[in-house]
C-alpha cells in the first residue's frame, strides 16, 4: 500500500499538525508519558532552530548549522506523515492533506506556526528580490542580511517592526543592534544613519527591560521612530513608506535607505485561518482560538494549540513554546482520561534581546506583565558576556538535545504545573 492509500484509512489517537518546535516537543512529552498512537504531519524533511537565524543575518553563525533532519527528532514509536495539511474539520474530527488523504483523529494538536504573508506590504516581494532589502525570517534570506550589513558604506540602515503579532517580536530589534556595532567596530559608525521604524509605541513593553534597551538605542545613537506602521516599500526608488499611528489625520513619512531588513507581517496558516478553529475576533490573524491558561480550544475539548499558532497574548516565542508544551500534554491527557484540564499556562516568555556582539539582555515576563526571571543567582536585567554564550551556544544545545527529546529543563519545569499533572517521573531525563 502506498503512503497516499495508507493515509486515506488512517486514524489516529492523537494528531499532531506540524513538526517544528512545538510538535515535536509535544509529541516527545506525550510519548514519554506512554502514549502509543500518536502521528505528526510535517511535510519538512529539515528542522530549523530558528532563534539562530538573528546570528545567520549577523555573520556570527553559519546558516546551515541552524537546520538538522526532521527524522532525528520525531520520537521513535510516533508516525511521522510527510504532508501538507489542506483542511481541519473539527466536526467530523479529520484532516484532509495536500495529496487528498484523510486522516481521523480523537485529540487533535495544532502546531502549524505563524505564516509569513510577503504579499501584505505592496513592494516587500520586489525590493528582497531587487537587492538591499532583506530578512532574518527566512533561512534562505538570513545570509543576504549579513552580506547587506557587511558591504555597508554608510547612508541610511533601515529597521521595521511591524504592529501586528509576530514571532520573536525582539528579532528586528537584535539584527539592528549588531549591525549598529558593526558599523562601529569597522570605523564606519559615524555615516551610518541607523533607523527603527517600528509600529510600536515603544522599544518593549515592560519598563524594567525598555529602560535598558532605551540606553541602548542611546548608545548607538539610533533614530528610533515609533507608530511608525510600514505600509509600502518602493524597491525602484529605495523608499519605505510609513503611515503614523499616532496622529489623527492620516499622515505619511517616507524613510530612504541603503539598507533595510524587513519583517513580513504574519498570521495563522491559510487552512487555519479559514477553518472553525481560528479566533473570529481576529479574522485578518485567525490564529486558534484556546484558552490562554489550559491551551484547549474554546469550542473543541478535543483539540488543544500551542506555539505560535495559539491566539495567546504571550509574545510568540520559543521559550514560551517550552512552558506551554507540558501543559498541553498534561491537560490533553487529562481530557482523554475524562478529567477536567488542570494544568495551566502562566504565559511565561522569555525573549533573548542581543544588544551587539558578545551582548545580550534576557527579558523574561509572563501574564501579569512584570518581569519573570527563572536563572537563579545572576542578575538578568542588564546587558551581560555570559548570556550572549547562553543565546550563542547553551541554548541551541539545550534546544536539540533536551528540549526536542522532552526531557526536564529543571529552571523552566520546577514550579511546573504540568509537571506535576502528568508526574515527574515523565519528566525525568533519560
Ligand atoms: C529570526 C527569528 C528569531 C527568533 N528568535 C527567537 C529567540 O531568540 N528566542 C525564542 O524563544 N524564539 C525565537 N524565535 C521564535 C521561535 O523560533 C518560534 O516561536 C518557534 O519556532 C515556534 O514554534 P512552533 O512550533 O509554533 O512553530 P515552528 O517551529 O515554526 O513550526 C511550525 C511547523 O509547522 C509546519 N507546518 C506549517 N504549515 C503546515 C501544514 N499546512 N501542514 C503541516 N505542517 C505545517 C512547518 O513546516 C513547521 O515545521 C525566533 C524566530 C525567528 C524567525
Amino acid at each position: 500500500m502506498s503512503q497516499q492509500e495508507k493515509a486515506k484509512k488512517e486514524h489516529h489517537k492523537i494528531l499532531i499538525l506540524g513538526g517544528g518546535t512545538a510538535g515535536i516537543i509535544t509529541a516527545s512529552l506525550l510519548r514519554r508519558a506512554g502514549q502509543s498512537d500518536i502521528a505528526i504531519v510535517e511535510p519538512s524533511a529539515r528542522h530549523f532552530y530558528q532563534p539562530l537565524w538573528t546570528l545567520v543575518g549577523a555573520g556570527a553563525v553559519a546558516q546551515a548549522s541552524t537546520g538538522r533532519e526532521e527524522a532525528r527528532y520525531i520520537p521513535e514509536g510516533v508516525r511521522w506523515i510527510r504532508e501538507r495539511v489542506a483542511e481541519v474539520a473539527p466536526e467530523q474530527q479529520r484532516v484532509t492533506t495536500q495529496s487528498g488523504a484523510q486522516i481521523g483523529y480523537d485529540f487533535l494538536v495544532v502546531a502549524v506556526g505563524a505564516q509569513l504573508n510577503w504579499d501584505a506590504i505592496p513592494g516587500l516581494q520586489e525590493a528582497i528580490r531587487k537587492g538591499n532589502a532583506s530578512t532574518n525570517y527566512d533561512y534562505d534570506l538570513a545570509p543576504k542580511t549579513w552580506e547587506l550589513i557587511r558591504k555597508f558604506q554608510g547612508g541610511t540602515a533601515l529597521f521595521h517592526m511591524p504592529g501586528t503579532p509576530i514571532k520573536c517580536p525582539g528579532a528586528p530589534q537584535k539584527i539592528m543592534y549588531l549591525a549598529a556595532d558593526y558599523f562601529r567596530r569597522i570605523g564606519i559608525g559615524r555615516q551610518a544613519r541607523v533607523v527603527y521604524g517600528s509600529a510600536l509605541p515603544a522599544i518593549y513593553g515592560a519598563k524594567e527591560y525598555a529602560a535598558v534597551l532605551e540606553r541602548v538605542v542611546e548608545r548607538y545613537g539610533i533614530d528610533a521612530r515609533f507608530q511608525h506602521e510600514l505600509v509600502e516599500i518602493r524597491a525602484e526608488k529605495n523608499e519605505a513608506v510609513f503611515q503614523l499611528k499616532s496622529v489623527p489625520e492620516k499622515q505619511q513619512v517616507t524613510i530612504p535607505y541603503d539598507l533595510l531588513h524587513v519583517v513580513p507581517p504574519q498570521s495563522a496558516p491559510e487552512f487555519i485561518r479559514k477553518s472553525p478553529l481560528a479566533d473570529p475576533a481576529k479574522p485578518q490573524e485567525g490564529w486558534v482560538a484556546v484558552d490562554k491558561q489550559t491551551l484547549q480550544h474554546v469550542k473543541y475539548a478535543n483539540v488543544f494549540a500551542l506555539g505560535d499558532v495559539g491566539n495567546t497574548p504571550n509574545a510568540k516565542t520559543g521559550a514560551a513554546v517550552a512552558r506551554q508544551a507540558p501543559v498541553v500534554a498534561a491537560n490533553l491527557l487529562a481530557v482523554l482520561a475524562g478529567r477536567e484540564p488542570q494544568a495551566r499556562y502562566d504565559g511565561y516568555i522569555a525573549c533573548p534581546i542581543i544588544t551587539g556582539y558578545g551582548k545580550m539582555l534576557l527579558c523574561e515576563l509572563d501574564y501579569t506583565g512584570k518581569p519573570a526571571p527563572k536563572i537563579p543567582a545572576i542578575n538578568t536585567f542588564r546587558e551581560r558576556y555570559d548570556m550572549w554564550l547562553l543565546k550563542k551556544y547553551g541554548l541551541p544545545w539545550l534546544y536539540w538535545n533536551v528540549l526536542l527529546r522532552g526531557r526536564n529543563v529543571p529552571f523552566l519545569y520546577e514550579d511546573h504545573p504540568g509537571q506535576a499533572a502528568i508526574g515527574k517521573e515523565e519528566f525525568a531525563v533519560r
